[in-house]
């Protein structure tokens, strides 16, 4: 499990653009405004996991480059879920780029609108930052692809991996299967400080939360070793687990 240690304590150093690497897949999280966003890539091929704030679009065109990797080559931006700060920045790489926007059914409506549906705080900090997080918007586009079920990415992006929909956190929330790590949108969240695994600062149904938990834990990916989060993090299983299982 050293590669495992390694791999953590390296990612969270939360400022700088974090990396991980298992085998042939390489994961690149860049962090903005405390939103990530996650760059996979195999094989030569690469896809974004979200893309932040459209406001810090050119931003993250420019970690897409230091990465070394084309934008323009990109195979998809997959959006985990509609809100403004990660369903953002996609329709920048769509119209610039041609890159394909892959959108989970039953957030479609949000991103065509580019407005959040409602959000409901569960603390402190999401209180604090309520108002300015259910205003933010975002330029409203269609998508190329809608996930409705699951939807193995291999053909799209050419890369050995699979998004299914798990509603809970917004009715069209994705998550993105991958070698032995899985990526998770806002299902949850990383601590703000340290390696803990905890409930996201926006949650309407804190039971269907962790109903949803448990199927990531459970059926969609129990052989995850690493799950990468939309604030912070990434977590391991285990500290989910000390989180979320009562
Ligand atoms: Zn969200």
């Amino acid at each position: 499990m050293k590669w495992l240690a390694f791999a953590v304590l390296s990612l969270c150093a939360c400022s700088a653009p974090a990396r991980f690497v298992r085998g042939g897949l390489e994961i690149r999280t860049f962090a903005h405004d405390s939103t990530n966003v996650h760059l996979v890539m195999q094989d030569g091929n690469a896809f974004l996991f979200d893309s932040g704030y459209e406001k810090n679009a050119p931003q993250l065109e420019a970690d897409v480059r230091a990465a070394g990797v084309d934008p323009a080559k990109l195979k998809a931006v997959i959006v985990s879920h509609g809100h403004a700060d990660h369903a953002g920045g996609a329709r920048y790489f769509h119209t610039r780029f041609g890159v394909p926007v892959v959108v989970g059914m039953g957030d479609e409506g949000m991103f065509t609108a580019g407005r959040n549906e409602k959000l409901c705080p569960t603390g402190l900090i999401a209180n604090l930052r309520a108002r300015k997080d259910q205003d933010a918007t975002y330029t409203g586009s269609t998508s190329d692809v809608l996930v409705n079920g699951a939807l193995d990415l291999k053909e799209l992006t050419g890369i050995d991996a699979k998004a299914t929909l798990l509603p809970g956190h917004t009715s069209g929330s994705l998550v993105v299967t991958v070698g032995d790590v899985v990526l998770v949108g806002d299902l949850l969240r990383g601590g703000i400080v340290g390696s803990s695994a905890e409930t996201h600062f926006f949650m309407c149904d804190l039971e269907d939360n962790q109903r949803g938990v448990m199927k990531l834990l459970t059926e969609l990916a129990p052989a995850a070793q690493l799950v990468f989060v939309g604030h912070f993090g990434p977590v391991t299983p285990e500290a989910v687990r000390a989180h979320f299982v009562r």
